[in-house]
Protein backbone atom coordinates (compact mmCIF):
# COMPACT_ATOMS: atom_id res chain seq x y z
CA UNK A 1 0.00 0.00 0.00
CA UNK A 2 1.66 3.52 -1.10
CA UNK A 3 1.80 5.89 1.44
CA UNK A 4 -1.58 8.06 1.26
CA UNK A 5 -1.91 11.60 3.06
CA UNK A 6 -3.28 9.83 6.20
CA UNK A 7 -0.29 8.26 6.32
CA UNK A 8 1.83 11.27 6.49
CA UNK A 9 -0.28 13.08 9.06
CA UNK A 10 0.61 9.88 10.81
CA UNK A 11 4.30 10.19 10.64
CA UNK A 12 4.51 13.85 10.86
CA UNK A 13 5.37 14.21 7.22
CA UNK A 14 2.15 16.81 7.19
CA UNK A 15 0.23 18.97 9.62
CA UNK A 16 -3.51 18.47 10.93
CA UNK A 17 -4.90 20.05 13.42
CA UNK A 18 -5.08 16.32 15.50
CA UNK A 19 -7.59 16.54 18.65
CA UNK A 20 -7.05 12.67 19.62
CA UNK A 21 -4.18 9.89 19.81
CA UNK A 22 -3.10 6.94 20.92
CA UNK A 23 -1.12 3.81 20.03
CA UNK A 24 -3.75 2.51 17.89
CA UNK A 25 -5.70 5.10 16.22
CA UNK A 26 -5.80 9.31 15.51
CA UNK A 27 -8.23 12.03 15.15
CA UNK A 28 -8.37 14.56 13.13
CA UNK A 29 -10.62 17.77 11.91
CA UNK A 30 -11.25 17.18 8.29
CA UNK A 31 -9.63 20.00 6.14
CA UNK A 32 -13.17 20.20 4.44
CA UNK A 33 -15.71 19.95 7.39
CA UNK A 34 -18.90 19.57 5.71
CA UNK A 35 -20.56 20.30 9.18
CA UNK A 36 -19.60 22.45 12.25
CA UNK A 37 -17.81 19.30 13.37
CA UNK A 38 -16.25 16.67 11.14
CA UNK A 39 -13.21 14.90 12.98
CA UNK A 40 -12.03 12.27 11.03
CA UNK A 41 -10.74 9.05 12.64
CA UNK A 42 -8.31 6.56 11.66
CA UNK A 43 -6.08 3.43 12.76
CA UNK A 44 -2.85 3.81 12.51
CA UNK A 45 -2.66 0.45 11.06
CA UNK A 46 -2.73 1.20 6.90
CA UNK A 47 -5.84 -0.71 6.27
CA UNK A 48 -6.90 0.43 2.44
CA UNK A 49 -10.79 0.43 3.43
CA UNK A 50 -13.45 -1.71 4.79
CA UNK A 51 -12.79 -4.39 2.21
CA UNK A 52 -9.45 -4.77 3.16
CA UNK A 53 -10.33 -5.26 7.20
CA UNK A 54 -8.88 -8.58 8.34
CA UNK A 55 -10.70 -10.63 10.69
CA UNK A 56 -8.16 -10.01 13.67
CA UNK A 57 -8.86 -6.22 13.26
CA UNK A 58 -11.68 -6.72 15.48
CA UNK A 59 -10.62 -5.49 18.57
CA UNK A 60 -8.95 -2.53 16.62
CA UNK A 61 -12.72 -1.75 15.19
CA UNK A 62 -14.11 -1.84 18.37
CA UNK A 63 -11.66 1.11 20.05
CA UNK A 64 -12.13 2.92 16.97
CA UNK A 65 -15.87 2.97 18.11
CA UNK A 66 -15.08 3.65 21.72
CA UNK A 67 -12.85 6.50 20.00
CA UNK A 68 -15.41 7.88 18.37
CA UNK A 69 -18.08 8.01 21.39
CA UNK A 70 -15.49 9.31 23.61
CA UNK A 71 -14.63 12.73 20.77
CA UNK A 72 -18.32 12.99 20.33
CA UNK A 73 -19.20 13.45 23.75
CA UNK A 74 -15.81 15.49 24.39
CA UNK A 75 -16.41 17.45 21.39
CA UNK A 76 -19.95 18.20 22.46
CA UNK A 77 -22.46 16.86 20.42
CA UNK A 78 -24.98 16.08 22.73
CA UNK A 79 -27.57 16.66 20.24
CA UNK A 80 -26.68 14.00 17.85
CA UNK A 81 -23.99 13.15 15.03
CA UNK A 82 -22.99 11.37 12.18
CA UNK A 83 -20.55 8.45 11.78
CA UNK A 84 -19.82 7.59 7.90
CA UNK A 85 -17.49 5.62 5.93
CA UNK A 86 -17.22 5.61 2.66
CA UNK A 87 -15.80 2.74 0.93
CA UNK A 88 -14.56 2.11 -2.93
CA UNK A 89 -15.55 4.72 -5.93
CA UNK A 90 -19.15 4.26 -5.32
CA UNK A 91 -19.02 4.78 -1.69
CA UNK A 92 -17.09 7.83 -2.82
CA UNK A 93 -13.94 7.11 -0.87
CA UNK A 94 -10.42 8.99 -2.22
CA UNK A 95 -8.17 8.75 0.27
CA UNK A 96 -7.20 4.82 0.52
CA UNK A 97 -6.51 4.75 4.35
CA UNK A 98 -9.45 3.50 6.15
CA UNK A 99 -11.37 6.50 7.96
CA UNK A 100 -14.47 7.01 10.23
CA UNK A 101 -16.18 10.83 9.25
CA UNK A 102 -17.74 11.65 12.65
CA UNK A 103 -20.38 14.91 11.55
CA UNK A 104 -22.17 16.69 14.17
CA UNK A 105 -23.05 20.42 15.19
CA UNK A 106 -26.20 20.80 13.00
CA UNK A 107 -28.74 18.61 12.19
CA UNK A 108 -27.97 16.36 8.55
CA UNK A 109 -30.60 15.32 6.25
CA UNK A 110 -31.16 12.00 4.99
CA UNK A 111 -30.36 10.21 2.49
CA UNK A 112 -26.97 11.19 1.78
CA UNK A 113 -26.16 11.91 -2.16
P1 LIG B 1 -13.43 10.20 1.78
O1 LIG B 1 -13.99 10.98 0.63
O2 LIG B 1 -14.46 9.43 2.56
O3 LIG B 1 -12.28 9.33 1.35
O4 LIG B 1 -12.90 11.26 2.81
C1 LIG B 1 -11.62 11.83 2.73
C2 LIG B 1 -11.66 13.06 3.54
O5 LIG B 1 -10.34 13.46 3.82
C3 LIG B 1 -12.37 14.26 2.89
O6 LIG B 1 -13.45 14.67 3.71
C4 LIG B 1 -11.28 15.30 2.79
O7 LIG B 1 -11.76 16.62 3.01
C5 LIG B 1 -10.32 14.85 3.89
N1 LIG B 1 -8.94 15.26 3.74
C6 LIG B 1 -8.17 15.16 2.63
N2 LIG B 1 -6.93 15.61 2.88
C7 LIG B 1 -6.92 16.00 4.18
C8 LIG B 1 -5.92 16.59 5.02
N3 LIG B 1 -4.68 16.81 4.59
N4 LIG B 1 -6.26 16.87 6.31
C9 LIG B 1 -7.52 16.63 6.75
N5 LIG B 1 -8.49 16.10 6.00
C10 LIG B 1 -8.20 15.78 4.72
Amino acid sequence: MADTIFQKIIDREIPADIVFEDDHCLAFRDVSPQAPTHVLVIPKKPVESIDQLANEDAELLGHLWIVIRNLAQELKLADGYRVVVNCGADGGQTVDHLHFHLLGGRALSWPPG
